[in-house]
């Protein structure tokens, strides 16, 4: 078939190239992030029609790995790996639901929520992480020094890379920021066997630390700025238009905070455009808290100058980031898309995730946070009550058990929890609990 991918200096001015087996995070020559680059004109043999025929015929089937849904389009994403080297669990494939009684409420008619957290470890952080680990595997099996791989996370990527790992027979290291992430979030790697070391810093302190950590070439890095990553996560704009049988919406909206994600959705929809598989883009909204902001403040002053911030604690706390990563990349990204950037304050984020939870929803913090936005998107007449809109839900709600229990017992210090809601206490009597019903009423 004669696909090929490669790694690419993002520099415009540099575009070095590396081969996919070099342990390289940084181009060596400028220093720049790096890109998976495809030819393009290989994957062209192919018609648009031919390619939608082949992801639809793979769906969801047993023969390994292509049931995977990033690995069911394994051509997009690294061609020239060997199946048997493959570490999948079956991730993507999640469901893309109509909002309606949520939308109704807000104002929008079409609004759906494509729901990224309901798989291998509740969130979205899977769909890159089984191409990163598949890659270390692959590299190990040609003969590389690596002897494990070590992420700095929020809580969400090293869930991923602990869970890929294990099943791989790779070890495993996490940095996280101490009493940073959820409960739920610190037990996943440890159940998983991760070597787990909490740090007295936040995640932009781990983060730096862990780049330094695999400076060795026996550890190797799985942060996003490590663009493997990207490659499996850029599935979801390709899932998202298969879904909605081969048609692009009008807007997405994603919540950002290291912003690998929003740069994944762009290259998804960029690439199924050049392959003529959709002839239109949507136009991608980022959502930040206003608590770690980075990206709103460059997009007031158009993008002219970004400037990293001193993320504060947020209950949105996977992207609780200051100096993301990947900023260039989503400028980028955002510039292409006639992008927009948005922020909720912590008020706004808890309120909206708790409206959608009141209309049948059970959502984690960060979908909090993209609901917000899409609220203030439709207030201000951007987005219109026709239009179709997709909210990208980056996590799991019940892995953030905390953040609801303290909404509902009101216990969120400054926030107005409009719609908490907590369970009245009797005695186990039938008169007890119609009593009860008709004060309700
Ligand atoms: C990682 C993560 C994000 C942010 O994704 P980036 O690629 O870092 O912008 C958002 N929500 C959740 C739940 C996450 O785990
Ligand atoms: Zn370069």
């Amino acid at each position: 078939m004669g696909y090929h991918a490669w790694f690419q200096c993002f520099n415009d001015d540099c575009q070095e190239k590396y081969q996919l087996n070099e342990i390289i995070y940084n181009c060596r020559k400028c220093g720049s992030l790096l890109e998976v680059k495809h030819d393009m004109n290989a994957l062209k043999d192919k018609s648009p029609q031919e390619w939608k025929s082949l992801f639809d015929s793979r769906q969801r089937t047993i023969d390994f790995p292509y049931g995977s849904s990033i690995w069911g389009k394994k051509e997009w994403v690294l061609p020239e790996i060997e199946n048997r080297n493959i570490v999948s669990l079956f991730e993507g494939h999640t469901n893309l639901f109509r909002a309606e009684r949520f939308g109704n409420t807000i104002g929008v008619e079409d609004v759906w929520v494509k729901m990224c957290g309901n798989s291998h470890t509740g969130s979205f952080k899977d769909l890159g992480m089984t191409v990163l680990v598949s890659q270390v595997k692959q590299m190990i099996s040609e003969g590389k020094p690596i002897k494990a791989i070590a992420c700095a996370s929020t809580g969400d990527t090293s869930a991923a890379l602990s869970a890929y790992c294990a099943a791989a027979g790779i070890p495993s290291i996490v940095l996280l920021p101490k009493n940073k992430v959820s409960t739920a979030q610190l037990v996943q790697p440890l159940a998983n066997g991760a070597k787990v070391f909490s740090l007295e810093t936040d995640f932009d302190g781990c983060m730096a630390l862990v780049q330094k950590l695999c400076g060795e070439e026996s550890i190797y890095l799985a942060n996003s700025m490590n663009s493997l990553r990207i490659e499996g996560q850029k599935t979801i704009s390709v899932e998202i238009c298969q879904q909605f049988g081969w048609d692009v919406p009008e807007f997405v909206i994603i919540p950002g905070g290291n912003l690998g994600n929003v740069s994944a959705l762009g290259s998804g929809f960029m690439m199924m455009k050049e392959l003529g598989l959709i002839n239109r883009l949507p136009r991608i909204v980022l959502a930040q808290a206003a608590q770690a902001n980075p990206l709103y403040l460059s997009y007031i002053k158009r993008f002219k100058e970004f400037h990293p911030v001193q993320a504060k604690k947020t209950l949105a706390s996977a992207i609780q980031i200051g100096n993301p990563v990947s900023v260039y990349k989503a400028i980028k990204a955002l510039q292409q898309f006639d992008g927009i950037v948005e922020q909720a304050t912590e008020e706004e984020l808890a309120n909206a995730a708790a409206l959608g939870d009141v209309c049948g929803m059970f959502n984690c913090p960060h979908t909090g946070v993209a609901l917000a936005v899409l609220q203030k998107m439709v207030n201000r007449g951007i987005i219109k009550k026709a239009d179709r809109v997709v909210v990208i839900s980056t996590a799991h709600g019940l892995k953030f058990s905390g953040f609801k229990t303290a909404y509902h017992q009101q216990a969120i210090e400054g926030i107005d929890c409009k719609y908490a809601n907590l369970p009245i206490e009797m005695p186990p009597d039938l008169h007890s609990v119609l009593e009860a019903l008709n004060k309700i009423k």
